[in-house]
């Protein structure tokens, strides 16, 4: 076992010798400018700093030197290390600022790009307007009835009290189908959907509240305000003591729930075969309210100045009607309105030219927006 060296000399010991030490030094400056990201830095840092650095192993020499040496040997060893740390936190903090800068490049969002570019869909405005107008009658207590669009021509029109040779037949533009059978085919497509109404009243026993929304068909030529396709929701109340007041009533109930609580209606009188009296419904405009009539500083495009705007049909049921369907008319009274719903939509949205609802752009569909 030997004793301590007393006349030891730090310089003797190879790892520290000064130049050493400046080699470590500057080994590890040179690692750290070299490193171009901040792993190739974390690697550096390893390599120089890290307890099997150079510099850490000549750290723990000094712990072997004679009492005298040690300071000297520690300060310059101490001087490296300090020197190696700071240019590492420079470095570190020069990657992580080009690293910041790069991300917010790289991540950088284009807010004027498209936000849907995976678009949800939307549904037909079409659609939305004939539910919404249900919805009206379904919280007032009606319920929902549907019907076949291929109809047999006496719910179509016999049971609704327009005989083979009555001229409303001629009125109403019909499909014919059931192969080559033509016009005696007994088949239609059905021109209303009035027949949803005898089939609810010969399927119930009064009273009957029901509310039928659907697609009728007509032989036009698809042009701006004609379409071969089209919609209608028609409503059927029948029941004990009802009257035109009733009428009047649900028609104003309808309009203020859709177009504002000071809304109205107005009847003039109209024919139709399936009811007794006839009307025809307007409602107030609901863009001027009336306030345009007579004053040509003021035109409204919505009424044409007009104050009303014509709505749809309606009336009382016609006994005859109730009498084909096995309801007594001495007991049961009712009535009926309906309108298209295309209609509705183009003044309620001012759409100007029918052929838009009916080619599928989705231009003309996304800006009624989604309705669940
Ligand atoms: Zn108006």
């Amino acid at each position: 076992m030997s004793a301590p060296n007393k006349s030891y000399d730090p310089v003797e010991v190879e790892a520290l010798k000064p130049e050493q030490i400046e080699r470590m030094r500057d080994e590890a400056l040179a690692a750290f400018a070299a490193a171009d990201s901040l792993d190739a830095l974390h690697e550096a840092k390893v390599a120089h700093t890290g307890p099997a650095s150079p510099l850490a192993l000549a750290n723990r020499e000094i712990g072997a030197l004679p009492p005298h040496a040690k300071a000297d040997a520690g300060k310059r060893v101490g001087m490296a290390r300090g020197a190696v740390n700071k240019a590492l936190a420079a470095r570190q903090s020069e990657l992580e600022a080009e690293r910041d800068a790069r991300v917010l490049v790289e991540e950088a969002v284009d807010v004027t790009l498209p936000y849907d570019r995976v678009p949800a869909g939307a549904r037909h405005p079409l659609t939305t307007m004939m539910e919404r107008v249900a919805d009206v009658f379904v919280s007032m207590g009606y319920e929902i009835a549907e019907g076949p669009e291929a109809e047999a021509e006496w719910f179509n029109f016999d049971a609704l009290n327009i005989a083979p040779d009555h001229p409303a037949r001629t009125m109403q533009d019909t499909f014919f189908v059931e192969g080559g059978k033509g016009e005696d085919s007994g088949v239609v497509l059905r021109t209303h959907t009035s027949p949803v109404q005898i089939r609810s009243l010969l399927d119930r026993e009064p009273p009957v509240y029901v509310v039928c929304p659907g697609r009728v068909y007509r032989t036009d030529e698809l042009d701006a305000t004609h379409t071969p396709v089209f919609h209608q929701i028609e409503l059927l109340a029948v029941d004990e003591g009802l009257t035109m007041a009733d009428l009047k009533g649900t028609l104003d109930h309808m309009v203020q729930s859709l177009f504002g609580a000071d809304m109205k209606t107005r009847l003039r009188p109209n024919y139709f075969p399936f009811t007794e009296p006839s009307a025809e419904m307007d409602m107030l405009c609901y863009v001027c309210k009336g306030t345009s009539v007579g004053d040509p500083d003021r035109p409204c495009r919505t009424c044409s100045s007009e104050g009303w705007i014509e709505l749809g049909g309606c009336g009382m049921v016609n006994p005859r009607v109730l009498t084909a369907c096995g309801v007594d008319p001495e007991k049961y009274s009712g009535f009926a309105f309906g309108f298209g719903i295309e209609r509705m939509l183009m003044f309620r949205h001012n759409v100007e030219d029918m052929r838009d609802m009916v080619e599928g752009d989705v231009r003309f569909t996304r800006p009624f927006g989604m309705e669940i």
